[in-house]
């Protein structure tokens, strides 16, 4: 599968693209994981991201770009992928765009995760994530004698810098200037679908399944 994961920071596009990169056998390629693991290694791109990454402003477009073409030309990609957190410009679109035109790659989906902006705040502010696996949790996932530890691989279970609510709030504002104006370059597109995230986490996976094999099923038979 091919898909964009398209939402607002706490929308779930983490947790429903592990989902689906286990169902279908397709990279989960989340920029903001690289960017976080560049910055840890301290990388020459580490070094440049980490002061935007901080303050919850987006990475410039030219290295976000560059980084996601390597990507995309990588065997890491070549059986399919989840994309989780790019684009997040429409600068990044368009280029995203040529790169799929150059490669010759076809997409089954872009599929848009909708949540209220109170709930965002309250999951950033709340959720933990796994240092080792990378799994994101919210309180209710945790049993009271697992809280510090992941339920999935034992890791040790952090919050992370920008999930602190000041910040968190001003990546929800960055994301209302600079990402929403996506959804309509891609509703023009067509394929573009909008969930309600506010779902269940199963329910969300459900629906999202649901709307790739209906948009194979067109796409072979030549539906629109
Ligand atoms: P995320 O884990 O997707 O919430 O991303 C964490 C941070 O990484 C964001 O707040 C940005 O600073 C940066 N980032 C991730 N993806 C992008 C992107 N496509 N463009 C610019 N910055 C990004």
């Amino acid at each position: 599968m091919r898909i964009i994961l398209f939402g607002p920071p706490g929308s779930g596009k983490g947790t429903q693209a592990k989902l689906l990169s286990n169902e279908f056998d397709s990279a989960h390629i989340s920029t903001g994981d690289l960017l976080r693991a560049a910055v840890a290694n301290k990388t020459s791109l580490g070094v440049k991201a980490k002061e935007f990454m901080d303050e919850g402003n987006l990475v410039p477009d030219e290295v976000m770009i560059g980084l996601i073409h390597e990507v995309l030309e990588s065997e890491r990609a070549r059986n399919g992928f989840i994309l989780d957190g790019f684009p997040r410009t429409v600068k990044q679109a368009r280029a995203l765009d040529e790169m799929f035109k150059q490669l010759g790659i076809t997409l089954d989906g872009i599929i848009s995760l909708r949540v209220e902006h109170d709930e965002i705040i309250r999951r950033l502010s709340e959720r933990k994530t796994c240092s080792s696996c990378g799994r994101i949790y919210n309180p209710h996932q945790l049993k009271a004698d697992h809280s510090e530890t992941c339920p999935y691989c034992g890791g040790e279970l952090f919050q992370r810098d920008d999930d602190n609510p000041e910040t968190a709030r001003h990546r929800l504002e960055v994301y209302l200037k600079q990402t929403k104006p996506l959804k309509d370059f891609y509703r023009k597109a067509g394929r573009f679908v909008q969930i309600d995230g506010m779902q269940d986490i199963e329910k969300v996976h459900e629906a999202i399944v649901s709307i790739l094999h209906r948009n194979r099923f067109a796409a072979q038979n030549g539906l629109k």
